[in-house]
Protein backbone atom coordinates (compact mmCIF):
# COMPACT_ATOMS: atom_id res chain seq x y z
CA UNK A 1 0.00 0.00 0.00
CA UNK A 2 1.77 3.48 -1.19
CA UNK A 3 -0.55 6.22 0.28
CA UNK A 4 0.31 9.54 -0.66
CA UNK A 5 -2.97 11.91 -0.51
CA UNK A 6 -4.69 11.83 2.58
CA UNK A 7 -8.07 13.44 3.18
CA UNK A 8 -9.50 13.81 7.19
CA UNK A 9 -12.79 14.53 6.98
CA UNK A 10 -14.20 17.45 8.47
CA UNK A 11 -15.57 16.02 11.86
CA UNK A 12 -14.94 16.39 15.73
CA UNK A 13 -12.05 13.79 16.81
CA UNK A 14 -12.83 11.09 18.64
CA UNK A 15 -12.28 11.81 22.53
CA UNK A 16 -9.28 10.19 23.55
CA UNK A 17 -10.42 6.65 23.61
CA UNK A 18 -8.32 4.98 26.23
CA UNK A 19 -11.01 2.77 27.76
CA UNK A 20 -11.85 0.33 24.71
CA UNK A 21 -8.96 -1.56 23.19
CA UNK A 22 -5.99 -0.75 25.21
CA UNK A 23 -6.73 -2.14 28.53
CA UNK A 24 -8.01 -5.84 27.82
CA UNK A 25 -10.17 -6.25 30.86
CA UNK A 26 -11.85 -2.98 29.43
CA UNK A 27 -12.30 -4.78 26.36
CA UNK A 28 -13.46 -8.11 27.51
CA UNK A 29 -16.30 -5.89 29.46
CA UNK A 30 -16.67 -3.37 26.23
CA UNK A 31 -19.73 -3.69 23.92
CA UNK A 32 -18.47 -4.73 20.17
CA UNK A 33 -20.75 -3.55 17.49
CA UNK A 34 -20.08 -4.93 13.94
CA UNK A 35 -21.36 -3.38 11.22
CA UNK A 36 -21.98 -5.47 7.82
CA UNK A 37 -23.03 -9.50 8.63
CA UNK A 38 -21.02 -10.54 5.57
CA UNK A 39 -18.04 -12.99 5.36
CA UNK A 40 -16.23 -10.78 7.62
CA UNK A 41 -18.28 -9.36 9.78
CA UNK A 42 -20.44 -12.33 10.54
CA UNK A 43 -17.41 -14.44 10.55
CA UNK A 44 -15.89 -12.00 13.05
CA UNK A 45 -19.14 -12.21 14.99
CA UNK A 46 -19.37 -15.99 15.70
CA UNK A 47 -16.07 -16.18 16.75
CA UNK A 48 -16.44 -13.58 18.77
CA UNK A 49 -19.99 -15.04 20.86
CA UNK A 50 -17.75 -18.29 20.94
CA UNK A 51 -15.16 -16.62 23.28
CA UNK A 52 -18.37 -15.10 25.13
CA UNK A 53 -17.93 -11.57 24.07
CA UNK A 54 -21.58 -10.94 23.28
CA UNK A 55 -21.08 -8.80 20.53
CA UNK A 56 -23.74 -6.52 18.66
CA UNK A 57 -24.32 -7.44 15.12
CA UNK A 58 -26.22 -5.24 12.93
CA UNK A 59 -27.08 -5.60 9.02
CA UNK A 60 -28.99 -3.83 6.69
CA UNK A 61 -30.39 -7.17 5.14
CA UNK A 62 -32.89 -9.25 6.12
CA UNK A 63 -30.63 -12.75 6.23
CA UNK A 64 -26.81 -12.83 6.54
CA UNK A 65 -24.12 -13.58 4.35
CA UNK A 66 -23.79 -10.25 2.59
CA UNK A 67 -23.22 -10.18 -1.26
CA UNK A 68 -21.27 -13.03 -1.39
CA UNK A 69 -23.09 -15.79 0.51
CA UNK A 70 -26.66 -14.85 -0.70
CA UNK A 71 -27.76 -18.16 -1.33
CA UNK A 72 -27.38 -21.67 -0.06
CA UNK A 73 -23.25 -20.83 0.38
CA UNK A 74 -24.31 -18.85 3.40
CA UNK A 75 -26.32 -21.30 5.28
CA UNK A 76 -23.41 -22.41 7.57
CA UNK A 77 -22.99 -18.84 8.65
CA UNK A 78 -26.62 -17.92 8.77
CA UNK A 79 -26.98 -20.99 11.38
CA UNK A 80 -23.83 -20.28 13.34
CA UNK A 81 -25.64 -16.85 13.66
CA UNK A 82 -28.79 -18.33 15.12
CA UNK A 83 -26.91 -20.54 17.43
CA UNK A 84 -24.31 -18.04 18.86
CA UNK A 85 -24.59 -15.74 21.66
CA UNK A 86 -24.37 -12.61 20.31
CA UNK A 87 -27.13 -9.57 19.76
CA UNK A 88 -28.08 -9.72 16.07
CA UNK A 89 -30.06 -6.88 14.26
CA UNK A 90 -30.94 -7.91 11.10
CA UNK A 91 -32.66 -5.57 8.47
CA UNK A 92 -31.58 -2.35 9.99
CA UNK A 93 -29.11 -0.21 9.06
CA UNK A 94 -26.38 2.04 10.76
CA UNK A 95 -27.52 5.66 9.55
CA UNK A 96 -24.88 8.05 11.62
CA UNK A 97 -21.85 7.33 13.64
CA UNK A 98 -20.98 9.79 16.20
CA UNK A 99 -17.62 11.10 16.97
CA UNK A 100 -18.70 9.32 20.94
CA UNK A 101 -18.95 6.37 19.25
CA UNK A 102 -22.94 6.66 19.47
CA UNK A 103 -24.12 4.79 16.05
CA UNK A 104 -27.83 5.59 15.19
CA UNK A 105 -29.89 2.36 13.05
CA UNK A 106 -32.82 2.24 11.92
CA UNK A 107 -34.80 -1.10 12.37
CA UNK A 108 -37.87 -2.52 10.90
CA UNK A 109 -39.69 -0.17 13.66
CA UNK A 110 -39.19 2.39 12.08
CA UNK A 111 -37.41 4.79 14.48
CA UNK A 112 -34.12 5.44 14.90
CA UNK A 113 -32.05 4.41 17.87
CA UNK A 114 -28.77 5.06 19.32
CA UNK A 115 -26.31 2.43 20.65
CA UNK A 116 -22.84 3.13 21.84
CA UNK A 117 -20.06 1.32 21.96
CA UNK A 118 -16.72 0.87 22.81
CA UNK A 119 -15.56 -0.78 20.05
CA UNK A 120 -16.61 -0.49 16.02
CA UNK A 121 -15.75 -2.90 13.62
CA UNK A 122 -16.98 -1.50 10.16
CA UNK A 123 -17.35 -4.50 7.20
CA UNK A 124 -19.63 -3.04 4.67
CA UNK A 125 -18.77 -4.37 1.86
CA UNK A 126 -18.89 -3.41 -1.34
CA UNK A 127 -21.49 -1.80 -3.76
CA UNK A 128 -21.72 -1.77 -7.51
CA UNK A 129 -20.07 0.25 -9.84
CA UNK A 130 -22.51 1.97 -12.26
CA UNK A 131 -21.39 3.80 -15.40
CA UNK A 132 -23.31 6.13 -17.76
CA UNK A 133 -24.40 4.89 -20.88
CA UNK A 134 -27.04 6.52 -22.77
CA UNK A 135 -30.41 4.79 -22.15
CA UNK A 136 -29.41 3.53 -18.69
CA UNK A 137 -31.82 4.90 -16.95
CA UNK A 138 -34.97 3.84 -18.90
CA UNK A 139 -36.64 1.10 -17.04
CA UNK A 140 -35.41 -2.34 -17.24
CA UNK A 141 -32.03 -1.40 -16.52
CA UNK A 142 -30.83 -2.89 -13.23
CA UNK A 143 -27.67 -3.64 -11.52
CA UNK A 144 -25.97 -6.97 -11.88
CA UNK A 145 -25.96 -7.04 -8.05
CA UNK A 146 -29.88 -6.96 -8.42
CA UNK A 147 -30.41 -9.17 -10.93
CA UNK A 148 -28.28 -11.73 -9.35
CA UNK A 149 -30.05 -10.93 -5.76
CA UNK A 150 -33.53 -11.63 -7.57
CA UNK A 151 -32.44 -15.02 -8.73
CA UNK A 152 -30.56 -16.44 -5.63
CA UNK A 153 -32.34 -14.88 -2.99
CA UNK A 154 -35.86 -14.09 -4.14
CA UNK A 155 -36.08 -17.44 -6.45
CA UNK A 156 -37.33 -15.23 -9.27
CA UNK A 157 -35.54 -15.93 -13.03
CA UNK A 158 -35.45 -13.38 -15.12
CA UNK A 159 -37.49 -13.59 -18.33
CA UNK A 160 -35.28 -13.26 -21.04
CA UNK A 161 -34.03 -12.05 -23.64
CA UNK A 162 -31.26 -10.46 -20.80
CA UNK A 163 -28.08 -8.74 -22.29
CA UNK A 164 -25.44 -8.08 -19.43
CA UNK A 165 -23.42 -4.76 -20.16
CA UNK A 166 -20.16 -4.23 -17.89
CA UNK A 167 -16.81 -4.82 -17.03
CA UNK A 168 -15.24 -7.32 -14.14
CA UNK A 169 -15.54 -10.68 -12.68
CA UNK A 170 -18.77 -10.02 -11.40
CA UNK A 171 -20.36 -9.58 -15.27
CA UNK A 172 -19.29 -13.17 -15.91
CA UNK A 173 -19.95 -14.52 -12.33
CA UNK A 174 -23.15 -12.88 -12.92
CA UNK A 175 -23.78 -14.60 -16.52
CA UNK A 176 -23.13 -17.63 -15.20
CA UNK A 177 -25.56 -17.91 -12.59
CA UNK A 178 -28.12 -16.98 -15.28
CA UNK A 179 -26.84 -19.40 -17.75
CA UNK A 180 -26.98 -22.03 -14.84
CA UNK A 181 -30.84 -20.81 -14.01
CA UNK A 182 -31.56 -21.61 -17.41
CA UNK A 183 -32.25 -17.18 -18.83
CA UNK A 184 -32.38 -16.79 -22.11
CA UNK A 185 -28.82 -14.76 -22.35
CA UNK A 186 -28.73 -12.02 -25.67
CA UNK A 187 -25.15 -11.74 -25.63
CA UNK A 188 -22.58 -10.38 -22.80
CA UNK A 189 -20.64 -6.80 -23.69
CA UNK A 190 -17.37 -6.79 -21.67
CA UNK A 191 -15.74 -3.53 -21.49
CA UNK A 192 -13.02 -4.13 -19.70
CA UNK A 193 -9.54 -5.61 -20.10
CA UNK A 194 -9.56 -9.43 -19.28
CA UNK A 195 -6.14 -9.70 -21.16
CA UNK A 196 -4.51 -7.35 -19.00
CA UNK A 197 -0.96 -9.08 -17.65
CA UNK A 198 -1.34 -7.16 -14.64
CA UNK A 199 -4.47 -9.38 -14.14
CA UNK A 200 -3.07 -12.72 -15.62
CA UNK A 201 -0.53 -12.71 -13.35
CA UNK A 202 -2.88 -12.25 -10.66
CA UNK A 203 -5.02 -14.78 -11.46
CA UNK A 204 -1.49 -17.05 -11.66
CA UNK A 205 -1.63 -16.43 -7.62
CA UNK A 206 -5.13 -18.34 -7.42
CA UNK A 207 -5.07 -21.26 -9.83
CA UNK A 208 -8.45 -22.03 -8.15
CA UNK A 209 -10.14 -18.71 -9.44
CA UNK A 210 -8.71 -19.45 -12.95
CA UNK A 211 -10.12 -22.68 -13.17
CA UNK A 212 -13.36 -21.58 -12.27
CA UNK A 213 -12.98 -19.56 -14.76
CA UNK A 214 -12.38 -21.42 -17.50
CA UNK A 215 -15.25 -23.60 -15.76
CA UNK A 216 -17.60 -21.08 -16.81
CA UNK A 217 -16.02 -19.83 -19.94
CA UNK A 218 -16.71 -23.54 -21.22
CA UNK A 219 -20.27 -23.37 -19.99
CA UNK A 220 -21.13 -20.20 -21.48
CA UNK A 221 -19.90 -21.34 -25.05
CA UNK A 222 -21.96 -24.62 -24.49
CA UNK A 223 -24.91 -22.24 -23.97
CA UNK A 224 -24.28 -20.64 -27.41
CA UNK A 225 -24.15 -16.82 -25.62
CA UNK A 226 -22.41 -14.78 -27.65
CA UNK A 227 -19.46 -12.18 -25.94
CA UNK A 228 -18.63 -8.81 -27.28
CA UNK A 229 -15.49 -7.19 -26.03
CA UNK A 230 -16.75 -3.68 -26.58
CA UNK A 231 -18.40 -0.78 -24.74
CA UNK A 232 -22.03 -0.16 -25.30
CA UNK A 233 -22.51 2.43 -27.80
CA UNK A 234 -26.54 2.74 -25.98
CA UNK A 235 -29.58 1.01 -24.64
CA UNK A 236 -32.46 1.43 -26.53
CA UNK A 237 -36.14 1.55 -26.29
CA UNK A 238 -39.64 3.65 -26.21
CA UNK A 239 -41.20 3.07 -23.10
CA UNK A 240 -38.38 0.48 -21.52
CA UNK A 241 -35.68 -1.36 -22.98
CA UNK A 242 -35.66 -2.98 -26.05
CA UNK A 243 -31.91 -3.85 -27.42
CA UNK A 244 -28.23 -2.95 -27.03
CA UNK A 245 -25.82 -1.12 -29.66
CA UNK A 246 -22.91 -2.04 -29.96
CA UNK A 247 -20.21 0.11 -31.56
CA UNK A 248 -20.29 -1.43 -34.84
CA UNK A 249 -24.07 -0.87 -35.38
CA UNK A 250 -25.24 -4.52 -34.13
CA UNK A 251 -28.05 -4.64 -32.06
CA UNK A 252 -29.22 -7.34 -28.85
CA UNK A 253 -32.19 -8.16 -28.14
CA UNK A 254 -33.32 -7.10 -24.72
CA UNK A 255 -35.96 -6.66 -22.17
CA UNK A 256 -33.91 -6.27 -19.67
CA UNK A 257 -30.55 -5.27 -19.47
CA UNK A 258 -28.20 -6.32 -16.14
CA UNK A 259 -25.48 -3.41 -16.10
CA UNK A 260 -22.48 -3.05 -13.71
CA UNK A 261 -19.02 -2.41 -14.16
CA UNK A 262 -16.98 -3.69 -11.42
CA UNK A 263 -17.15 -2.77 -7.71
CA UNK A 264 -16.10 -0.30 -5.42
CA UNK A 265 -15.32 -0.20 -1.41
CA UNK A 266 -18.16 0.95 0.50
CA UNK A 267 -16.31 4.10 2.20
CA UNK A 268 -19.57 5.47 3.43
CA UNK A 269 -19.40 4.84 6.87
CA UNK A 270 -15.41 5.08 6.91
CA UNK A 271 -16.08 8.75 5.59
CA UNK A 272 -19.13 9.10 7.90
CA UNK A 273 -16.94 8.60 11.13
CA UNK A 274 -14.44 10.64 9.99
CA UNK A 275 -11.48 7.93 9.23
CA UNK A 276 -8.73 8.93 7.19
CA UNK A 277 -9.09 8.12 3.69
CA UNK A 278 -5.81 7.48 1.65
CA UNK A 279 -5.23 6.94 -2.43
CA UNK A 280 -3.99 3.48 -2.80
CA UNK A 281 -2.22 2.89 -5.92
CA UNK A 282 -2.51 -1.12 -5.77
CA UNK A 283 -6.30 -1.01 -5.72
CA UNK A 284 -6.64 2.60 -7.30
CA UNK A 285 -9.14 3.46 -4.87
CA UNK A 286 -9.62 5.77 -2.16
CA UNK A 287 -9.65 3.34 1.03
CA UNK A 288 -9.62 4.08 5.13
CA UNK A 289 -6.28 3.54 5.94
CA UNK A 290 -5.65 0.80 8.80
CA UNK A 291 -2.88 -0.72 10.15
CA UNK A 292 -1.92 -4.44 10.40
CA UNK A 293 -4.06 -5.20 12.96
CA UNK A 294 -7.16 -3.41 10.86
CA UNK A 295 -7.34 -0.68 13.52
CA UNK A 296 -8.13 2.95 11.59
CA UNK A 297 -7.03 6.21 12.00
CA UNK A 298 -9.24 6.28 14.74
CA UNK A 299 -8.35 4.33 17.36
CA UNK A 300 -11.59 1.26 18.63
CA UNK A 301 -12.74 1.58 14.92
CA UNK A 302 -11.54 -1.19 12.84
CA UNK A 303 -12.33 -2.00 9.06
CA UNK A 304 -12.68 -5.03 7.41
CA UNK A 305 -13.63 -7.46 3.98
CA UNK A 306 -14.27 -5.50 0.99
CA UNK A 307 -15.12 -1.80 2.99
CA UNK A 308 -10.82 -1.86 3.15
CA UNK A 309 -9.90 -2.94 -0.42
CA UNK A 310 -11.36 -5.83 -2.59
CA UNK A 311 -10.28 -9.03 -1.71
CA UNK A 312 -13.05 -11.28 -2.78
CA UNK A 313 -14.90 -13.40 0.33
CA UNK A 314 -12.11 -15.61 0.66
CA UNK A 315 -10.04 -12.59 2.13
CA UNK A 316 -13.10 -11.13 3.63
CA UNK A 317 -13.53 -14.52 5.98
CA UNK A 318 -9.89 -14.48 6.52
CA UNK A 319 -9.97 -10.82 7.76
CA UNK A 320 -13.05 -11.74 10.09
CA UNK A 321 -11.00 -14.66 11.66
CA UNK A 322 -7.41 -12.73 12.38
CA UNK A 323 -9.52 -9.53 13.49
CA UNK A 324 -11.41 -12.48 16.30
CA UNK A 325 -8.20 -13.77 17.38
CA UNK A 326 -6.43 -10.03 17.91
CA UNK A 327 -9.62 -8.85 19.56
CA UNK A 328 -10.32 -12.28 22.23
CA UNK A 329 -6.69 -11.81 23.42
CA UNK A 330 -7.33 -8.40 24.04
CA UNK A 331 -9.68 -9.32 26.21
CA UNK A 332 -7.98 -11.56 28.01
CA UNK A 333 -9.96 -14.26 26.81
CA UNK A 334 -8.75 -17.92 25.57
CA UNK A 335 -9.29 -18.38 22.30
CA UNK A 336 -12.17 -20.62 21.09
CA UNK A 337 -11.39 -23.75 19.78
CA UNK A 338 -10.10 -24.00 16.45
CA UNK A 339 -9.57 -20.33 16.25
CA UNK A 340 -5.67 -20.91 16.62
CA UNK A 341 -5.31 -23.13 13.68
CA UNK A 342 -7.98 -20.70 11.80
CA UNK A 343 -5.57 -17.61 12.29
CA UNK A 344 -2.48 -19.32 10.82
CA UNK A 345 -4.12 -20.35 7.92
CA UNK A 346 -5.90 -17.25 7.37
CA UNK A 347 -3.04 -14.90 8.27
CA UNK A 348 -0.57 -17.06 5.84
CA UNK A 349 -2.97 -16.04 2.94
CA UNK A 350 -3.51 -12.46 3.43
CA UNK A 351 -0.63 -11.40 1.24
CA UNK A 352 -1.73 -13.57 -1.47
CA UNK A 353 -5.36 -13.03 -1.68
CA UNK A 354 -5.03 -9.24 -1.30
CA UNK A 355 -2.64 -9.42 -4.33
CA UNK A 356 -5.35 -11.47 -6.27
CA UNK A 357 -7.99 -8.90 -5.51
CA UNK A 358 -6.03 -6.19 -6.56
CA UNK A 359 -4.88 -7.77 -9.94
CA UNK A 360 -8.65 -8.48 -10.37
CA UNK A 361 -9.63 -4.88 -9.72
CA UNK A 362 -7.78 -4.27 -13.06
CA UNK A 363 -10.68 -6.27 -15.16
CA UNK A 364 -13.21 -3.81 -14.48
CA UNK A 365 -11.19 -0.96 -15.43
CA UNK A 366 -12.42 0.87 -18.62
CA UNK A 367 -10.30 2.68 -21.19
CA UNK A 368 -10.15 6.63 -21.18
CA UNK A 369 -11.03 6.39 -24.51
CA UNK A 370 -13.91 4.71 -24.41
CA UNK A 371 -15.04 6.67 -21.68
CA UNK A 372 -14.46 10.35 -23.75
CA UNK A 373 -16.54 8.54 -26.68
CA UNK A 374 -19.51 8.52 -24.09
CA UNK A 375 -22.05 11.41 -25.48
CA UNK A 376 -22.40 14.83 -23.67
CA UNK A 377 -26.24 14.29 -23.61
CA UNK A 378 -26.15 11.20 -21.29
CA UNK A 379 -27.58 11.76 -17.54
CA UNK A 380 -25.03 11.40 -14.96
CA UNK A 381 -27.03 11.99 -11.68
CA UNK A 382 -30.51 10.83 -11.84
CA UNK A 383 -31.40 12.57 -8.94
CA UNK A 384 -30.35 16.24 -10.59
CA UNK A 385 -30.74 15.12 -14.65
CA UNK A 386 -27.25 16.63 -14.73
CA UNK A 387 -25.50 15.22 -18.24
CA UNK A 388 -22.06 14.12 -18.86
CA UNK A 389 -21.79 16.92 -21.13
CA UNK A 390 -22.17 19.36 -18.24
CA UNK A 391 -19.48 17.82 -15.93
CA UNK A 392 -17.05 17.91 -18.47
CA UNK A 393 -18.21 21.67 -18.98
CA UNK A 394 -17.81 22.53 -15.41
CA UNK A 395 -13.74 20.26 -15.90
CA UNK A 396 -13.45 22.89 -18.85
CA UNK A 397 -14.17 25.70 -16.71
CA UNK A 398 -11.44 25.62 -14.42
CA UNK A 399 -13.35 23.60 -11.75
CA UNK A 400 -10.74 20.78 -10.49
CA UNK A 401 -11.39 19.78 -6.99
CA UNK A 402 -14.44 17.64 -6.51
CA UNK A 403 -16.68 19.73 -4.44
CA UNK A 404 -16.45 22.38 -7.36
CA UNK A 405 -17.19 20.23 -10.17
CA UNK A 406 -20.72 18.90 -8.11
CA UNK A 407 -21.53 22.84 -7.40
CA UNK A 408 -20.97 23.46 -10.75
CA UNK A 409 -22.46 20.60 -12.15
CA UNK A 410 -24.92 19.30 -9.61
CA UNK A 411 -23.83 15.75 -10.45
CA UNK A 412 -24.07 14.48 -7.38
CA UNK A 413 -25.78 17.18 -5.21
CA UNK A 414 -29.41 14.78 -5.06
CA UNK A 415 -31.29 13.12 -2.25
CA UNK A 416 -29.00 10.17 -2.96
CA UNK A 417 -26.21 11.95 -2.15
CA UNK A 418 -24.15 10.75 -5.10
CA UNK A 419 -24.45 7.56 -4.05
CA UNK A 420 -25.11 6.43 -7.86
CA UNK A 421 -23.38 8.95 -9.92
CA UNK A 422 -20.02 9.08 -7.83
CA UNK A 423 -18.04 6.41 -10.05
CA UNK A 424 -19.58 7.84 -13.29
CA UNK A 425 -18.56 11.54 -11.90
CA UNK A 426 -14.24 10.20 -11.22
CA UNK A 427 -14.29 7.98 -14.31
CA UNK A 428 -15.53 11.12 -16.79
CA UNK A 429 -12.86 13.22 -14.80
CA UNK A 430 -10.12 10.64 -14.67
CA UNK A 431 -11.00 10.55 -18.42
CA UNK A 432 -10.40 14.44 -18.79
CA UNK A 433 -6.85 13.35 -17.72
CA UNK A 434 -7.35 14.88 -13.90
CA UNK A 435 -5.24 12.44 -11.80
CA UNK A 436 -7.72 10.14 -9.54
CA UNK A 437 -5.22 10.34 -6.23
CA UNK A 438 -6.18 14.20 -6.73
CA UNK A 439 -9.98 14.03 -6.82
CA UNK A 440 -10.56 12.54 -3.04
CA UNK A 441 -14.20 11.22 -2.51
CA UNK A 442 -16.85 13.41 -1.34
CA UNK A 443 -18.63 14.29 1.89
CA UNK A 444 -21.28 11.88 3.57
CA UNK A 445 -23.57 13.56 5.37
CA UNK A 446 -26.25 12.14 8.02
CA UNK A 447 -28.60 10.58 8.20
CA UNK A 448 -26.78 7.81 5.61
CA UNK A 449 -30.39 7.12 3.48
CA UNK A 450 -33.06 9.56 3.13
CA UNK A 451 -34.59 8.85 6.71
CA UNK A 452 -38.73 9.70 7.02
CA UNK A 453 -38.64 13.07 9.71
CA UNK A 454 -41.03 10.54 11.75
CA UNK A 455 -38.24 7.53 12.21
CA UNK A 456 -36.92 10.76 14.69
CA UNK A 457 -40.08 11.97 16.56
CA UNK A 458 -40.86 9.57 19.71
CA UNK A 459 -44.22 8.90 19.91
CA UNK A 460 -44.16 8.56 23.82
CA UNK A 461 -47.53 9.13 26.26
CA UNK A 462 -48.15 12.89 27.58
CA UNK A 463 -48.72 11.13 30.96
CA UNK A 464 -48.48 7.42 32.65
CA UNK A 465 -52.31 7.60 32.50
CA UNK A 466 -52.69 8.10 29.21
CA UNK A 467 -49.84 5.78 28.17
CA UNK A 468 -51.46 2.86 30.42
CA UNK A 469 -54.79 3.77 28.46
CA UNK A 470 -53.48 3.32 24.65
CA UNK A 471 -51.64 0.18 25.93
C1 LIG B 1 -23.52 -6.77 -5.81
C2 LIG B 1 -22.44 -7.77 -5.47
C3 LIG B 1 -22.56 -9.08 -5.91
C4 LIG B 1 -21.56 -10.02 -5.62
N1 LIG B 1 -21.69 -11.30 -6.07
C5 LIG B 1 -20.75 -12.22 -5.75
C6 LIG B 1 -20.90 -13.59 -6.13
O1 LIG B 1 -21.88 -13.96 -6.76
N2 LIG B 1 -19.92 -14.46 -5.80
C7 LIG B 1 -18.80 -14.07 -5.11
O2 LIG B 1 -17.93 -14.89 -4.82
N3 LIG B 1 -18.64 -12.79 -4.72
C8 LIG B 1 -19.58 -11.86 -5.02
N4 LIG B 1 -19.41 -10.55 -4.64
C9 LIG B 1 -18.21 -10.18 -3.89
C10 LIG B 1 -18.35 -10.70 -2.46
O3 LIG B 1 -19.65 -10.49 -2.05
C11 LIG B 1 -17.48 -9.98 -1.50
O4 LIG B 1 -16.14 -10.08 -1.89
C12 LIG B 1 -17.62 -10.51 -0.08
O5 LIG B 1 -18.95 -10.83 0.23
C13 LIG B 1 -17.09 -9.45 0.84
O6 LIG B 1 -17.47 -9.72 2.15
P1 LIG B 1 -17.70 -8.54 3.18
O7 LIG B 1 -18.08 -9.21 4.46
O8 LIG B 1 -16.53 -7.64 3.17
O9 LIG B 1 -18.92 -7.70 2.61
P2 LIG B 1 -20.40 -8.12 2.16
O10 LIG B 1 -20.51 -9.57 1.93
O11 LIG B 1 -20.77 -7.23 1.05
O12 LIG B 1 -21.29 -7.77 3.44
C14 LIG B 1 -21.46 -6.45 3.86
C15 LIG B 1 -22.77 -6.35 4.60
O13 LIG B 1 -22.81 -5.06 5.23
C16 LIG B 1 -24.13 -4.56 5.13
N5 LIG B 1 -24.11 -3.10 5.26
C17 LIG B 1 -23.48 -2.19 4.47
N6 LIG B 1 -23.70 -0.94 4.91
C18 LIG B 1 -24.49 -1.06 6.01
C19 LIG B 1 -25.08 -0.12 6.90
N7 LIG B 1 -24.90 1.20 6.76
N8 LIG B 1 -25.84 -0.58 7.92
C20 LIG B 1 -26.04 -1.92 8.08
N9 LIG B 1 -25.51 -2.86 7.26
C21 LIG B 1 -24.74 -2.44 6.23
C22 LIG B 1 -24.58 -5.03 3.76
O14 LIG B 1 -26.00 -5.05 3.69
C23 LIG B 1 -23.98 -6.43 3.70
O15 LIG B 1 -24.88 -7.40 4.17
C24 LIG B 1 -20.41 -9.62 -4.89
C25 LIG B 1 -20.32 -8.30 -4.42
C26 LIG B 1 -21.32 -7.38 -4.69
C27 LIG B 1 -21.22 -5.97 -4.16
Amino acid sequence: MRPHHRRRAPTAQLPDHSAAGSGSEDLAMSRIAIVGAGPAGGTLAVWLARAGLHPLLIDAERSAGGAGWRGREGDGLRRAIAQARLDYRPETEVIDIAADRRLTLLGPSGQAVTETADCIVLAPGATERPLPVPGWTLPGVLGLGALQRLLKQDGMRPAGPLALVGSGPLLRLAADQMIAAGVHLSGIVDAGRPADLRLLSGLARRPGALARGAVMEMRRRLAGVPLYHDFPVAVHGAERVESVELSDGRRLEASLVGLGFGLQSNTELARLAGLTLAWNDAWSAWLPERDEEFQSSREGIFVLGDGAGLGGLTLAEAEGICLAAGLIEKAAKPLPPGLAVARRRASRRLPSLRKAGQALAVWSQISPAALRAIPDATIICRCEGTSVGSVRNALADGYRSPAAVKLASRAGMGLCQGRTCEAGLRAIVEAAGLPPADFPPGTVRLPLRPVPASAFVRTEPDSPEQGHRSA
